[in-house]
């Protein structure tokens, strides 16, 4: 959870850079056109965030709801509590229905989990079947993403990944690459006994659970192998498909800049006599690992993310580092509120602090969550827990006492705005400050015109 002691080696990774300006194009004017086709844009915004909160204030009851309706249709409902809880669960069905292949579609639950370490541990042979987590896996790295989750890569480095792991001629043509990897991926589809999911929604009224995906692999996941177990969060849970219509109107649009995916598929219960397919046993694993400790504090805002990754495109400093940076499984700003959250403040210190404040992740969440009113109330947790370095607690400390008298205030921010300028060298700007590194380490910082902004204003209001 280092993200400062990673910040400068990922600024200076000039692959990476160039494969995070696809965020721009596909994702920040994806979402930006698609919402325009929406004439109840805000309405809708506000309906998804009222949902996600009415279901936060009765989540017991929503999720005694799901599993009896689950159980009444073959589903077996699994409670864990701890993210050894579902690998252990997982280990258990496996054995008890002789598993040997595991095949999965994305989920981020899994990778909080660290699932397919435990299930290799454990002797069982694991394909991850979405793409992106494909070249992850030949490549033995973790997503940077929660939608895309090889952003950081370019085309090229996947061209080597496959020559390389598949013994293949290296092929450039995306299209050729993709079904490179799908003649690869389609025996493994053939010959699992268990398939693996997450859920984007688990819904109550019906026991079902419901995924999001554009690449089919998600259906064949859930339909092709004899088990199917899927795992998600407790909070993932709504009440009715009504409800899901609603969020499913802004998931695509915020997530892939899509009005729809190619796959919106809902699981109810296992194979029934005279099914076409579909698994013969059906499993799901709801997760709290950490959720519950959000309920009913400062945070529990954050548990109405439907996971879209739109605060992550939008984020200025997502934009520059990508994903690994932060650390763990969420990056981003959800992430820099999530992270801390479960892992402890006191093991991802820097993550609260990974964000301009700029206020972009807010405006482009579809569920309306404060991302930077919940960092700062982080930042605030870290200074009551003392936290943060002895010389930053003085100086937020200094600072505050300053702001509270007026006239020092004033006469001290006038001294710093002149002695700023006079370190300016003729091009206006400062290329080093004492203390202050973290501003001109790596650019130099434009010097201020000599005078605060309580001078400029009042002159401003003086010439009308
Ligand atoms: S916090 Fe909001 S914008 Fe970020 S992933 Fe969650 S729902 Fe999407």
């Amino acid at each position: 959870m280092h993200f400062k002691a990673r910040v400068g080696e990922k600024l200076a990774d000039v692959k990476l850079q160039s494969a995070l300006k696809k965020l721009q194009g596909n994702f920040v004017k994806g979402r930006a056109d698609r919402i325009t086709e929406l004439d109840n844009f805000h309405e809708i915004r506000d309906a998804a965030a009222a949902i996600r909160d009415r279901t936060l204030a009765n989540l017991d009851v929503y999720l005694d709801t799901f599993e009896r309706n689950a159980k009444a249709r073959g589903t077996v409902v699994h409670w864990a509590e701890t993210h050894d809880d579902v690998n252990r669960i997982v280990r258990e069905i496996a054995a008890q229905h002789g598993v040997r292949k595991v095949i999965k579609s994305k989920s981020m639950v899994t990778e909080e989990c660290a699932l397919n370490d435990a299930l290799i541990d454990a002797g069982l042979e694991v394909v991850e079947t979405d793409l992106g987590e494909y070249i992850l896996q030949l490549a033995q790295e973790p997503p940077s993403h929660i939608v895309a989750p090889v952003v950081h890569k370019t085309r090229d480095e996947v061209s080597d990944l496959f020559a390389e792991k598949h013994n293949a001629p290296r092929l450039t043509d995306i299209p050729a690459l993709c079904r490179e990897a799908r003649e690869k991926l389609r025996p493994h589809f053939l010959s699992a006994d268990m398939g693996v999911s997450g859920a984007n929604f688990v819904i109550a009224e019906t026991g079902s659970t419901l995924i999001v995906t554009n690449e089919g692999n998600g259906r064949l996941v859930t339909t092709l192998p004899k088990v199917h177990v899927a795992i998600t969060g407790i909070e993932k849970v709504v009440a009715t498909l009504e409800d899901v219509t609603t969020l499913l109107r802004l998931l695509p649009r915020h997530g892939t800049g899509q009005s729809i995916t190619n796959y919106i598929s809902v699981t109810t219960g296992a194979r029934r006599e005279g099914d076409s397919d579909g698994p013969e046993h059906f499993h799901v694993i709801l997760v709290d690992a950490g959720r519950t400790k959000l309920l009913g504090g400062d945070m529990q805002e954050m548990l109405r993310c439907i996971r879209c990754g739109a605060c992550m495109n939008h984020c200025p400093v997502y934009q520059s580092v990508g994903g690994h940076a932060y650390g763990w499984v969420y990056p981003g700003p959800m992430g820099s509120v999530l992270t801390p959250t479960y892992v402890g403040l006191q093991n991802a210190g820097d993550l609260p602090n990974a964000a301009t404040l700029c206020g972009q992740c807010h405006v482009a969440c579809p569920v309306k969550i404060p991302l930077p009113e919940l960092l700062r109330k982080l930042r605030e947790q870290q200074f009551e827990l003392k936290l943060k370095p002895w010389f930053e607690m003085y100086a937020l400390r200094a600072w505050g006492w300053l702001a509270q008298h007026s006239w020092l205030y004033s006469m001290t921010t006038r001294l710093q705005a002149r002695l700023l300028k006079s370190a300016a060298d003729d091009r206006g700007m400062i290329r080093s400050l004492p203390f202050a590194g973290g501003w001109t380490d790596r650019r130099d910082l434009p010097a201020p015109e000599g005078r605060t902004f309580r001078e400029l204003y009042r002159a401003a209001s003086k010439n009308g």
